[in-house]
């Protein structure tokens, strides 16, 4: 088998499960607790919350662990927008964001709140100027991601963040898929609200966490208890939370080799099936991409039934296609920059990771080339085209679409 969906999700390290383990049967005291057995679970946590914070130039206490990435964007979007609703009720974000972002802004639109949901362009990129043009005297909140999940396109965070203090507005961004990956510095970037998921980085599925800087009035989405400085009530995840950390301790330790290694890997790939496969496209940006993100749109296929193919030579990837929720609509993500629907329909994201060798991206490769070959063979769309091209004359050219 050759994993390449680590966009979805990543393999658990062991040393991270072996770090989570003895806080399963050994340490399962409550962190609430006053007696001594409690204590290895409350300094756990103590300490997983100080990597996390070391990790992006944030204090501790501005750490709160939640469960996931979607609650970390449900929660900061969410409940900010409530918290400032009287200084004003619009929200500004962009049109590929994940969902977890995206459905939570519709879910304010339906309770009073307007948002701008902001253009790409053909990389993927918010331009910072559409940002600033979009500000309004009521605007509370800007959400923008740091790098997109299916395209690996980088944002220029630094800048939008630049924009929101000049302004006074709050900035969220959802790092789900840059943490771990690239370096992230909240006050370089001037980030008020940062959600990132630990599986996502090699750590525990279900445990997140939600950066929120001291002074942002933000209040708790779930109510209960007073853990995590009563902002989100409920007894800690303790195992998944000491895991979180581990993982996040190794992918502080271990980025700059793993990004100049997978970014090799990475262009590699997109080297050898732009070589071999005509009418491809590599979507996202260039440079500024996440070292493990390739994403291809290949005119004349259906992305499902090359996944489908893929699957029975081993190979797991995803496709921007297909909707979690059945519906076949394209990706969101790839009509924002601009691809016609039916290329947009013969989208493929693969995904790498430190575990993938070069021997493994010359098979997938040869792979994706014999199956679309194969694919094309039997469209009759593609074999007028290429014959219409012929005929007229035309020269195909690498990446032309
Ligand atoms: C995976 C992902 C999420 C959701 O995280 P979960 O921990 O699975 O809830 C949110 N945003 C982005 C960009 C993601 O890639």
């Amino acid at each position: 088998m050759i994993y390449l969906d680590n966009a979805a999700t990543t393999r658990t390290r062991p040393e991270v499960v072996e770090a989570m383990l003895p806080f399963f049967t050994e340490y399962y005291g409550n962190p609430s607790s006053v007696y001594d057995f409690a204590t290895p679970a409350k300094q756990a946590l103590a300490q997983a919350r100080d990597m996390v914070a070391k990790s992006l130039g944030a204090r501790a206490d501005e750490i709160y662990f939640t469960g996931g990435g979607s609650e970390s964007d449900n929660w900061a979007i969410r409940e900010t927008a409530e918290a400032y609703r009287a200084k004003g009720n619009h929200i500004i974000t962009t049109k590929i964001e994940h969902h977890a972002v995206l459905h939570t802004c519709e879910y304010l639109e339906k309770h009073g709140f307007a948002v701008t949901y902001l253009d790409v362009d053909e990389n993927g990129t918010v331009r910072p100027e559409d940002l600033e043009q979009a500000i309004r005297p009521e605007t509370i909140l800007i959400s923008v991601m740091f790098a997109n999940n299916e395209i690996g396109t980088i944002e220029p965070v630094r800048e939008i963040g630049r924009i929101a203090k000049k302004h006074g507005i709050l900035f969220h961004t959802d790092a789900v898929q840059a943490y771990g990956h690239v370096p992230i510095d909240v006050e370089e970037c001037r980030i008020d609200m940062l959600s990132a998921s630990g599986h996502k980085f090699n750590g525990p599925k279900g445990v997140g966490f939600l950066y929120i800087r001291t002074g942002v009035k933000l209040r708790a989405l779930i109510h209960g208890g007073a853990q995590e400085r009563r902002r989100r009530a409920g007894t800690e995840n303790v195992p998944g939370i000491v895991g979180l950390g581990k993982a996040a301790q190794i992918a502080m330790e271990t980025m700059e080799r793993r990004a100049e290694y997978e970014s090799g890997l990475r262009d590699y790939l997109i080297e050898q099936v732009m070589r071999r496969v005509p009418y491809t496209r590599l979507n996202g940006h260039r440079t500024d991409r996440l070292p493990n993100n390739v994403n291809f749109a290949f005119q004349f296929l259906e992305g499902e039934s090359l996944l489908i193919l893929l699957d029975g030579k081993g190979i797991c990837a995803s496709s921007g296609s297909a909707c979690t929720s059945g519906s076949l609509d394209p990706s969101h993500v790839l009509l924002a920059i601009g691809l016609p629907e039916e290329v947009a329909h013969g989208s493929l994201r693969l995904t790498l990771s430190e575990e993938n060798t070069k021997e493994e991206m010359d098979y997938v490769a040869g792979q994706i080339a014999a199956i679309a070959a194969r694919l094309r063979s039997m469209s009759p769309l593609y074999e007028e085209y290429v014959r219409g091209a012929e005929r007229s004359g035309r020269k195909y050219e690498e990446g032309q679409i």
